[in-house]
Parts: C-alpha cells; sequence; structure tokens
C-alpha cells in the first residue's frame, strides 16, 4: 500500500529538479569565489545526482544497463564528490583513490557478478554499502571539524549525515529478511518506498546543509578578517577593544602594556619600508610566541602594540613584560640580506590601581610608555599610582624594578 502512495519515479523526477537547481546556486558559490573549492565539488556531486535520479525515473521504460547500471555507478560518484567537498570544506586530504573506490566497486559487481545485475536486492545491497560508508565518512569528517572554526550548522549537518548513513544502511538487512520484488523496472516493497523518500528528504537537507556552510564560512571569513591586522596577522586595535573591555566588565585584575619600537623611523630611513614592515612582523611573532594563557595581543596601529594579561598584578606584570624586552633586544630581524637590531620600550598600568575603565588604563599605560621613552627607551616602565591623582605633566612613571631593587634599563 505504501509502495502505491509514494511513487519512486515521481521522487525521482524531485530529487532531480533540486538537485539540478542547488547545483546552479553552488556553481554561482564558487564562481563568485574561489577560496569557496568544496562548493565546486558539491555543484559537480548535485549534476551527477541529478542525471542519476533522472535515469532511476526512466526504469519504467527499461534500458537496465543504463538505468540500473550507470545511475547507480553516477549516485556511487555523486556521493564521492559530496564526500571530496566535505574533505576539502574540512581542509582534509581528498584521497582520488577514494573517490573511484565507490564507483569502481559498484561497476565492477554490476558487470561481472551475475548475483548482482541480476537480482535487485543484492543491487540495493551493494549500493547501501557504497553510499553508507560515504555518508558515514562525511559525518564524521564534521564531527571532527566541531574543534576548529565554529559554525553554527556544522553539528547538524554532521548528525544529517551520520543518521543517513545508519538509515541507509539498514536497507541491507531489509533486503535479506524481506525482499522486495520488481514493480515497474524498481524494487516494490513498502520499505523500500519510505527508503527512497528518506533519501530524497536527505538530499534536499545536505544542499540546504552545503548552502548554509558555506555561508557561515564565508561569514567565518570576513569576521576573522575584520578582526585581523593585515600586516602582521595578529588582532587589531577593534578587536583588542572588545576583547579587553569584555574583560574588564567582569571586573577582573590584569595589566595593560603598551609597546612602542625604538627608534623605529630611524630603521624605515636607513633600511626600507620593507624591512620596516619585516621587523614589525617578526615583533609581533616574537611576542605571539611568548604570550601565556588568555593574554590578548594587538597591533594598535603603526609601530605600536598593546597586550593585556589578564590575571597579572603589577609585579608579575612587570616581570614578564622584562622578559618580553629582553627577548625583543636579543632580537636579530634579517632583511634582504642585512641584519637589523630592535629595541622596545613598554609602559604598564594595572587594574588594581587605575580600576576597569578602558580609557584610563589605556591613558596611564601610554604615559609609562612615553616616560621609558623620555629615560633613555628600550625599558619596561609602569604607570604610578600618584598619575591617577595628577594631570599628565604631572604624573610619576616608575622604572619596573628588578625584585632585587634594581632599576630595568636598556
Ligand atoms: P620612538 O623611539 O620615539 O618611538 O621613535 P620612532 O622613530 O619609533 O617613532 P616615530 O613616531 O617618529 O616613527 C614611527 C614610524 O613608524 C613612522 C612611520 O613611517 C612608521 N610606520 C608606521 N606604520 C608603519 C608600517 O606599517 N610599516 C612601516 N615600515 N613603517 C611604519
Ligand atoms: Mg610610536
Ligand atoms: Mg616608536
Amino acid at each position: 500500500m505504501t509502495e502505491d502512495i509514494i511513487s519512486i519515479s515521481t521522487l525521482m523526477i524531485c530529487t532531480f529538479l533540486s538537485t539540478m537547481v542547488v547545483g546552479i546556486f553552488m556553481l554561482q558559490v564558487w564562481l563568485t569565489d574561489r577560496r569557496h573549492a568544496a562548493a565546486g565539488y558539491w555543484c559537480l556531486a548535485m549534476w551527477v545526482g541529478s542525471a542519476c535520479t533522472l535515469l532511476y525515473a526512466m526504469r519504467p521504460i527499461g534500458y537496465p544497463l543504463l538505468t540500473v547500471g550507470a545511475a547507480n555507478m553516477l549516485t556511487a560518484l555523486g556521493y564521492a564528490l559530496m564526500w571530496a567537498g566535505f574533505r576539502v570544506f574540512e581542509r582534509r586530504p581528498v584521497y582520488m583513490m577514494v573517490v573511484a573506490a565507490g564507483p569502481v566497486l559498484w561497476s565492477l559487481g554490476y558487470l561481472f557478478v551475475p548475483a548482482i545485475t541480476e537480482n535487485v536486492n543484492n543491487r540495493i545491497i551493494l549500493s547501501s554499502v557504497i553510499i553508507t560508508a560515504y555518508s558515514v565518512w562525511i559525518g564524521l569528517d564534521l564531527w571532527r571539524g566541531r574543534g576548529g572554526q565554529r559554525l553554527p550548522s556544522r553539528t547538524m549537518s554532521a548528525i544529517f549525515f551520520l543518521s543517513h548513513g545508519i538509515i541507509y544502511s539498514l536497507r541491507i538487512p531489509m533486503a535479506i529478511v524481506s525482499p522486495a520484488p520488481l514493480g515497474n523496472g524498481t524494487a516494490h516493497s513498502a520499505w523500500f518506498a519510505l527508503f527512497s523518500l528518506e533519501l530524497f528528504a536527505h538530499t534536499i537537507l545536505a544542499a540546504i546543509a552545503m548552502l548554509v556552510l558555506i555561508k557561515e564560512r564565508g561569514e567565518a571569513l570576513y569576521r576573522q578578517a575584520s578582526r585581523t591586522d593585515a600586516l602582521t596577522g595578529i588582532a587589531n586595535r577593534g578587536s583588542f577593544f572588545e576583547d579587553t573591555r569584555f574583560h574588564l566588565a567582569g571586573g577582573n585584575d590584569g595589566t595593560l602594556m603598551i609597546f612602542d619600537l625604538d627608534r623605529f623611523k630611524a630603521i624605515n630611513d636607513t633600511h626600507g619600508h620593507v624591512a620596516g614592515d619585516t621587523v614589525l612582523k617578526c615583533f609581533a611573532a616574537r611576542i605571539s610566541a611568548s604570550l601565556e594563557e588568555g593574554m590578548l595581543f594587538c597591533r594598535f596601529g603603526g609601530e605600536e602594540f598593546a597586550l593585556f594579561a589578564p590575571r597579572h598584578n603589577i609585579s608579575r606584570a612587570e616581570l614578564f613584560a622584562e622578559r618580553l624586552r629582553q627577548e625583543v633586544a636579543a632580537l636579530t630581524v634579517l632583511s634582504e640580506g642585512r641584519e637589523i637590531g630592535v629595541s622596545v620600550s613598554i609602559g604598564l598600568a594595572d587594574v588594581a590601581t587605575f580600576g576597569t575603565d578602558f580609557d584610563r588604563l589605556h591613558s596611564a599605560a601610554d604615559g609609562a610608555l612615553y616616560a621609558a621613552k623620555e629615560a633613555g627607551r628600550n625599558r619596561v616602565m609602569r604607570a604610578a599610582p600618584a598619575a591617577m591623582l595628577s594631570g599628565f605633566a604631572g604624573r610619576m612613571f616608575k622604572p619596573a624594578a628588578h625584585p632585587n631593587g634594581v632599576a630595568f634599563a636598556g
């Protein structure tokens, strides 16, 4: 009865139309932005899927080599291309052996194993093994990708594919326990009709999932670009403000450090702007490599950088900043065969003394930096509490001190 209500041919025509349309959208996505290489694979997968569903729909007419043999081979190829697209999407290697495995396995079985050529239930078993393998693999890759870039629809898509793989695999015991008879050139039974309906629903869901994932990936890339400094690849001023303010709003302890490379204009003038850029990149990489868990670091602009060290009181932050200063002073940047020496001055202001207002903290750290420059550069200075009470001119800044009381000096 169910098999009479659900027309397999009509389902296949609907699948054909939807995969055609999604294929066009995928092509458009891929042509617009070639970084979305996955969309190229998915476009092909959709159109291969269109071709095979059209062939399935023609089964009542006959031509089994085409409507059974080639159609199932194209189904395997469609899933293989979908798998390849998800591998590219998750930045994992695509193995051509795996892409070829499904279509080749089906073709060999259909052409050379009479039990498969002649028996619709054996054909269902073979194609179910292939489709299940690709679907579960896609689901697992998506599931594993959750640890990387956050994409809201990834988990749901992983569940779509894993559940589809599991449901598809149930065709195997059904074909053994309750073999479907042939009718209209295809398997004609209630369970086969229901599984075909699930296949149609999954094709639509998979197509939507792919389009949404591509959109979310695009948004994530733009979001990341808007938060990143183009030259150094570290956070930019805007994202630093946002993250530090968020931290400060929690009323937590911490210290703000402002870095300014010493006599950087002279580096540009002596070695050229490109060498200056290389110095900025090396400096950012050096500091980034030394950051502790939870620290925020950004390029403020020009040769000025900022670091917020949560949970660091002023003494701990001073020790940390001094270590960074020494690391930078020991740095030799190579540019076009020339060695360039670098040094940095650092101004510090802590939340315990200056409160959680970012502007006040920034202004105090900036004042300390100015004092470090005045005192001869290549040193760490902290803003003293008096800076809070008097105006800028009257501020007091203390050279950061070693535990043994010796002032840091360049
Ligand atoms: P001080 O020790 O007092 O900080 O001296 P300084 O030379 O570092 O400071 P100044 O403000 O006089 O010069 C900063 C220079 O940084 C001037 C500007 O051309 C250069 N600069 C700013 N942004 C970039 C950049 O993106 N690349 C390069 N190569 N230079 C930059
Ligand atoms: Mg400067
Ligand atoms: Mg400078």
